[in-house]
């Protein structure tokens, strides 16, 4: 099955708004394995919509619409595709009582042009709407499926989700199972993780390997198609055990695992407690844990020492090390995390010093970061990166290292 998806509205042509639909839409489609070749955007203009769905025809056979099924004049959507197929619009009993009851409930006036809602593609399954007004629609036509989905997002992905997308899953054939499972990869970029997989990536076809980079991290989404649930794990387990002969020491997590809740996770299990001493960070290294529920057992606290002085009084570092080292180097880094420790009496103690940018700090340039890592009694580790984002960009890589630093 090869799709298009049709976004109506001229607010996205005139960038007041992100195709978001479009983006969502295509995530769904690509975990049941449909193709998706082409995103268009269309203004609330007929002629031009009509024009689209010609051409969608030609290139695609599932055509997916997004807007334009309001009550008001430039929704147009569905009776140009009733005019275009030469289907009737019918009014549909349930959709018209739903809005009804919408607007009792609401204690509002129901107009004339709501009714217009309840007008449906005669011979169309209706989609419903949990979360407005006006109903979704399924068609088949010929070779074609066309189905029609209301603009705002929050309506739009609930009734994808729950009426389309099952839909299309038994469509495409019920022994067919699609699973995907992804990768999750820090302290490798995305081109040098493409190069060590390359022969994986050249012989892929089933399970499929798409590596993607966002936010500092890489992910591999391994996609597997099998007769049945449990032989698509057997082949994605597959391949994920050669994958991780060659790159293991980089992959932090799968699926919707992220770097600061596997390491919560992982000072939780094993009853560690942490505290943070942060200069170019101020905070954020905290904050970040503190955003992942059940921290509450394994961070401390900590403190921001931002300036020289800060760190002086607040945390005991030394003049000495200050000035023979300046304050983004090492033994600062080092300095900071052993004394927040021990200030904190923690198993393990956090030490963030850096120049975020744009200006360099004294000779160290823009980027340079020092983490500190203090455990117990031991000498604190140290990890020096040379990042070249923007400042907040560099914060945030910060926290991200640490957290990956932190669990090995
Ligand atoms: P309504 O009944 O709210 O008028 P509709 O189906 O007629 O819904 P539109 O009028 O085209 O849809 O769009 C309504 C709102 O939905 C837009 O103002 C916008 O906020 C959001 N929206 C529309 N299309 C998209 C899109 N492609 N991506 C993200 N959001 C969208
Ligand atoms: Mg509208």
């Amino acid at each position: 099955m090869k799709a298009e998806i049709i976004a109506v509205g001229s607010e996205l042509l005139l960038g007041q708004i992100a195709n978001t639909n479009a983006k969502f839409i295509s995530r769904q489609l690509s975990e049941l394995g449909i193709d998706v070749y082409y995103h268009t955007v269309v203004g609330d203009n007929a002629a031009r919509l009509k024009e689209a769905i010609r051409v969608a025809e030609n290139r695609a056979d599932c055509i997916i619409f997004s807007g334009g099924l309001g009550p008001t004049k430039d929704d147009l959507t569905k009776e140009t595709i009733a005019a275009h197929l030469g289907v009737e619009l019918t009014l549909d009993k349930k959709a018209l009582e739903f809005i009804e009851e919408y607007f009792t409930k609401h204690g509002r006036e129901m107009t004339e042009n709501n009714r217009k809602q309840a007008l449906v593609l005669e011979g169309s399954h209706v989609l419903v709407n949990d979360n407005g007004m006006a109903p979704g629609m399924l068609l088949e036509r010929g070779s074609y499926t066309y189905i029609l989905l209301p603009g705002p997002p929050k309506e739009l992905e609930p009734m994808f989700q729950h009426e389309a997308k099952p839909y299309l899953a038994k469509k495409l054939g019920k022994g067919s199972k699609i699973i995907s499972h992804v990768l999750r990869f820090y302290g490798i970029g995305e081109a040098e993780l493409e190069v060590r997989l390359q022969d994986l990536l050249d012989e892929q076809t089933n399970p499929t390997l798409a590596p993607l980079a966002a936010d500092g991290e890489v992910t591999l989404r391994i996609t597997a198609k099998a007769d049945t649930e449990e032989a698509a794990w057997t082949m994605i387990n597959e391949k994920k055990e050669e994958v991780l002969a060659i790159v293991g020491e980089y992959c932090y997590g799968v699926d919707d695992d992220s770097l600061p809740s596997k390491l919560v996770d992982m000072l939780v299990k094993n009853n560690l407690t942490i505290a943070a001493a942060e200069s170019l960070t101020a905070g954020l290294f905290q904050a970040t844990l503190a955003e992942i529920p059940g921290v509450g057992t394994a961070l401390a606290g900590g403190v921001v020492t931002y300036t020289e002085q800060a760190k002086i009084e607040q945390l005991g570092i030394s003049v000495e090390i200050i000035k023979e080292h300046s304050v983004v180097s090492s033994e600062c880094a080092a300095a900071m995390a052993f004394n927040v420790r021990e200030k904190f009496g923690t198993e393990i103690g956090v030490g963030l010093t850096g120049a975020a940018g744009p200006d360099a700090h004294g000779s160290e340039p823009a980027g340079t970061v020092w983490i500190g890592i203090s455990i117990g009694q031991e000498p604190p580790l140290t990890y020096l990166l040379q990042l070249s984002g923007s400042r907040n960009t560099n914060r945030l890589r910060t926290v991200k290292f640490t957290c990956s630093y932190l669990m090995r």
